[in-house]
């Protein structure tokens, strides 16, 4: 299966290279394509760019990749002949040194060249804060809810498998809520003494009723009630595999299919779910890895 020869900018690139082993493989023997990420030195919880070039002459006509958890990078064609895929740089990595590997079929005069491009990158290290949270025993017994916790999961995750394929986020990411940010994002928490995970997004401290907007334009892929842990929770997608997550809502005000604007109220905040009070937790994810919401805010994302 060839990328498609359409003249729309967003072809994707999200193909099994097995699906391009054809007999015109050749041998790899022109200048390879090049591989670049950025930022060269990230931090956990940073949102990595990667960008593949072709060679002049060359078209990039599959790609496979996988980097730290996520097994199948998403690229994405754009009109300048490059393909561009995001990644998540988990909480849970230690600083040092990792070498990235994409493996990328190139077609020059008609014939597939296979070929192997790698880039190395200094991952900073990154130290979260620990955080102890107090619950009463009836709440928290929830924890031990295993196959609810499992079954919610996978619930959010069969909405997030088919991004649209570009990018339907414009210019600055804002905070969809304004109030004290009380638990940033990769906190090791704890709740009553046991371990519960480190937190996979930022939380907002606001009254009931207070209004949640999206943190930039994108299509509403799930509005709905989880009553497990997220409680009322609208997932946006923002396209190119890039997700805005929104939950313990009081009131959704949007349903699945529809368009938002960057601004627009789509819910309130409450305190439905698995929480302690009313606030807003909201997450960025690329597929399913969850980074730091802070840094799309602060640094925006470029396609
Ligand atoms: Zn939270």
């Amino acid at each position: 299966m060839f990328f498609p020869e359409s003249s729309t900018r967003l072809r994707r690139f999200a193909l099994p290279i097995a699906a391009v082993m054809l007999s015109t493989i050749v041998t790899a023997r022109v200048q390879a394509a090049t591989l670049r990420v950025a930022p060269s030195s990230p931090q956990p919880g940073d949102i990595l760019t990667l960008t593949v070039y072709p060679s002049p002459g060359e078209t990039i006509s599959g790609l496979s990749m996988s980097a730290f958890d996520t097994p199948e990078v998403k690229f994405y064609g754009k009109s300048d002949g490059t393909a561009r895929g995001f990644v998540g740089l988990p909480f849970d990595r230690h600083g040092g040194t990792f070498s990235l590997k994409a493996l990328v079929n190139v077609t020059r005069d008609g014939r597939v060249a296979q070929t192997t491009l790698s880039t190395r990158l200094i991952a900073r290290e990154r130290v979260f804060p620990t955080q102890h949270i107090s619950m009463k025993s009836s709440t928290a017994s929830k924890m031990s809810e295993k196959a609810a916790f499992a079954a919610e999961k996978a619930r959010v995750q069969s909405t997030m498998r088919n991004s649209y394929p570009g990018a339907l986020w414009q210019g600055n990411w804002i905070v969809p809520a304004q109030g004290a940010s009380t638990s940033a994002y990769g906190r090791r928490r704890y709740v009553n003494g046991h371990w519960w995970g480190q937190h996979n997004g930022a939380d907002v401290k606001a009254q009931t009723g207070t209004p949640v907007r999206a943190a930039n334009s994108g299509r509403v892929v799930l509005s709905e009630y989880l009553p497990t842990l997220r409680g009322n929770c609208i997932v946006v997608d923002h396209g190119c595999n890039v997700f805005s997550i929104y939950m313990h809502l009081s009131k959704i005000l949007v349903n699945a299919g529809q368009s938002v604007a960057k601004g627009q109220v789509i819910g309130r905040v409450g305190a439905t779910g698995f929480v302690t009070g009313s606030h807003l937790h909201w997450e960025v994810r690329i597929g399913w890895e969850p980074v730091d919401p802070n840094h799309v805010v602060q640094y925006g994302l470029s396609f």
